[in-house]
Parts: C-alpha cells; structure tokens; sequence
C-alpha cells in the first residue's frame, strides 16, 4: 500500500470536496502552500473525520489536489479517446474472500467479476461504465495495466485508486501515451475501500 497511513474522507462534508475542487482550479499548477491546506483541514474537521495527523492529512489533501489539476490538463486529450478501459481496484470489491465470485483471469490479467451483489461497487461502476462503451478491469495492481493496454490499443483510460496509486499509474499511461482521468478512492486501506459512484459517472 503506497500511503503509510490509512484514511477515510468518505463522511467529509460536500462542501470541502467543492471548496478543493475550486482551489484545484484556481491554482492549477502552481504549488498549494501547505498553510492553505492547513486552513482547509481545519475548517472541514477533516483530521477528526479521518483520523489522520495533520502532517498525513497534508499529503492526502495535497494528493487530491495534485489529481485534481492532472485531470484537468489531462482533460482535452481524453475527450478526444475513442477506445477507453475503466480500470478499478480490487479493493473496492464488496468481498475480499470467497464471498467474492470474480475469477481472476491470468491472460488479461484482470478479475473478471460475476455479478453476485447488485450493491458492490465494481458490479455498479461495471454497469454505468459498460453503458457508455467502456471496457471494465477489476486490477490487483498498476503493474497489471501495461500488459491490458499492449493487448488492446486502449487510447483513453478512466482509473480508479488512491491517491498515491493515482501518481504512479499516471506517470505509468503518460510514458505509454494515454490519455486518462481518474477518481481517487475516498477510504483506502487495501479493502473495502470507497470512493464516489456519483464522481465516476461523471468521469466517465
Ligand atoms: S459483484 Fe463482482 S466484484 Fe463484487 S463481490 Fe460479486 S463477483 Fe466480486
Ligand atoms: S488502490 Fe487499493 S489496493 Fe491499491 S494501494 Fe490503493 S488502497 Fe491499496
């Protein structure tokens, strides 16, 4: 697990994703100075939400940040994609033991998910993203993407993940020349993680 501390920001307020997404916008690429990110962590409670030291919550919310302007100048090239893959966490799956029914197929290499519970969110994301033309993959890591996007001449890609994951699959797609977006995982720890149906949608 990249970070070495475990979040969820899953309860914070709509307001303080909002309030990011402006600043994110406002500051675009220039540095966020971490006084300001102090200022945002206390005026949303988001160590008391998170459970995070002030310096994690730093990073974390420097991290999303970060995301955020990589998007918006990812934004353009992505919009022009004709042939796009949503890859997911394995994380996010409802069950992380037997329970869960995907099978992992080596050739992909990629879980393959059954559709056992129409509330897991990889079953959800699955079916909004297939909707609008996507292929899905349900990844055990970043290092399963080359091998997928070799295979299938994938040329726009929306990933799923936390933050730090985020960083390293993107320096990962830009090196191979796909465009991406992505949405951060809002709750990490390596299972049940969470992050915001309503934001992929929008993504994708
Ligand atoms: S819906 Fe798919 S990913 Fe979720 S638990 Fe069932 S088989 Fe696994
Ligand atoms: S994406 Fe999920 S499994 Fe991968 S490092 Fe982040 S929390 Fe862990």
């Amino acid at each position: 697990m990249p970070y070495k501390f475990t979040f969820d920001i899953s309860k914070a307020p709509q307001h303080f994703f909002i309030e990011l997404a402006i600043i994110g916008n406002q500051m675009g690429m220039q540095k966020i100075f971490e006084k300001t990110l102090r200022v945002l962590i206390k005026k949303f409670r988001i160590q008391e939400i998170s459970g995070l030291d002030v310096q994690d919550a730093v990073v974390l919310i420097q991290d999303l940040l970060e995301i955020q302007t990589l998007n918006l100048i990812q934004k353009q090239e992505f919009l022009k994609t004709k042939k796009r893959a949503l890859f997911l966490p394995h994380c996010c799956r409802k069950y992380m033991d037997s329970r869960c029914q995907a099978v992992f197929e080596p050739s992909l290499p990629s879980y393959v998910c059954a559709h056992c519970s129409p509330d897991c969110p990889v079953n959800k994301a699955e079916h909004v993203a297939r909707e609008k033309g996507y292929d899905v993959y349900v990844l055990s890591g970043a290092s399963c993407m080359p091998d997928i996007l070799k295979q299938k001449n994938y040329d726009g890609v929306v990933g799923v993940a936390c933050g730090a994951e985020v960083m390293l699959s993107g320096k990962k797609l830009n090196c191979m020349d796909v465009a991406w977006q992505s949405v951060s995982l809002l709750k990490n720890g390596c299972s049940n993680t969470f992050f915001n149906m309503e934001t992929l949608a929008k993504t994708l």
